[in-house]
């Protein structure tokens, strides 16, 4: 406890030289709280958000930088591949309550990733956003990581109810695990920029393993609706998709994110089989999953992965949230 204070103390805004109370306020105002979130923010963010000038929030973010890798929080600039691979092996892996999807994802969703599921409408992804919600609350050896969710909810389709039974009918009780899950409504897409902007000192007070954000690009779609304003919505989702895999690696949590696939292609987002976020986002993702429906199932597909097969397995959507086919179905289709 004491170390956990002591690091804390040394996170301090105002123990970086260069940081008196005004400038300190209006970094906190700014949703920069500590040295950990100027440093993840980066310089071209603190300058437009804190209105300073761009070689000042340079330097800020590189004594920031500077100090959190005397710290030990943050890897150097050039470091040997045996360090990252020993960062590497903190990663961690949170089932998904289903042995498909789980062999699918090599063993669940992982930590120090962004993991985006992309899909029509009813393809399941909310479904399986809840189901992780009480998946990864649930101690290791049951496939959890014995941590608390954060969810992004931007299409106001989180219900706490179906949290209590999904947790149900998997005979947990609901009342801690609703508890554990900290949701923010985004009610538009500088609201959300904000909610992500203000995630890293929820992070830090909170144990939380993962961070969901469903659906990541819907009020980007809304908002921007003209090609004019295209090179403005790809960079701010550029920024809030690099700003979530940064945490997602700094605080070795999980991030997930769902993105809606059209149908019907509209000429401004292009090839349906593409998620709406376009380049940007597939981009940044580390793992791209297509869902499907087909008949009374839904499809899972690995796409674009750097280590993943290609590869697609079923799962149905039930009183469990997500969950595997019956038995007889799954045999019959290995043989
Ligand atoms: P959108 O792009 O519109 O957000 P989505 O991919 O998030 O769609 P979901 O909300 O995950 O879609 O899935 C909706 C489907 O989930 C419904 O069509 C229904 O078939 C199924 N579903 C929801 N609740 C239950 C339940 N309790 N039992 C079984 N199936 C359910
Ligand atoms: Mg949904």
């Amino acid at each position: 406890m004491l170390i956990l204070l002591m690091t804390l103390e040394e996170l301090e805004l105002d123990s970086l030289e260069g940081v008196g109370p005004a400038r300190k306020q209006k970094l906190i105002d700014a949703g920069i709280h500590t040295i950990m979130d100027l440093a993840v923010r980066g310089p071209s963010e603190v300058a437009d958000t804190v209105g300073l000038d761009l070689a000042a929030a340079i330097e800020l973010c590189n004594k920031a930088r500077t100090r959190l890798v005397e710290m030990g929080r943050l890897e150097k600039d050039f470091v040997s591949a045996s360090e990252i691979y020993k960062r590497r092996q903190n990663i961690e892996k949170i089932s998904t309550g289903t042995k498909n999807l789980d062999e699918l994802l090599m063993g669940g969703i992982e930590t120090q990733a962004v993991t985006e599921f992309y899909g029509e409408f009813g393809s399941g992804k909310t479904q399986l956003c809840h189901t992780l919600c009480i998946m990864v609350q649930l101690p290791k050896e049951l496939g959890g990581l014995d941590g608390g969710a954060i969810y992004i909810d931007t299409e106001n389709t989180f219900r706490p109810e179906r949290i209590a039974g999904i947790a149900k009918a998997r005979d947990l009780d609901p009342d801690p695990i609703l508890e554990r899950i900290i949701v923010a409504k985004a009610y538009n897409s500088p609201h959300q920029e904000l909610i992500v902007r203000e995630l890293g000192r929820v992070l830090d007070q909170n144990n939380i393993k993962l961070v969901i954000v469903d659906s990541a690009v819907a009020h980007y779609r809304a908002e921007f609706l003209g090609r004019g304003t295209l090179a403005e919505r790809q960079q701010r989702l550029n920024r809030f998709m690099h700003l979530l895999l940064r945490y997602s690696e700094t605080r070795n949590v999980a991030v997930v994110m769902t993105n809606q696939v059209q149908s019907v292609p509209d000429q401004f987002f292009g090839d349906p089989t593409k998620a709406t976020g376009g380049h940007i986002v597939a981009h940044t993702s580390t793992y791209r999953i297509y869902l499907r429906r087909a008949g009374k199932n839904r499809i899972a597909k690995m796409v674009d992965s750097p280590y993943h097969m290609e590869r697609e397995f079923p799962f149905i959507l039930n009183e469990k949230g997500v969950d595997d086919p019956a038995e007889e179905t799954t045999s019959r289709r290995g043989r």
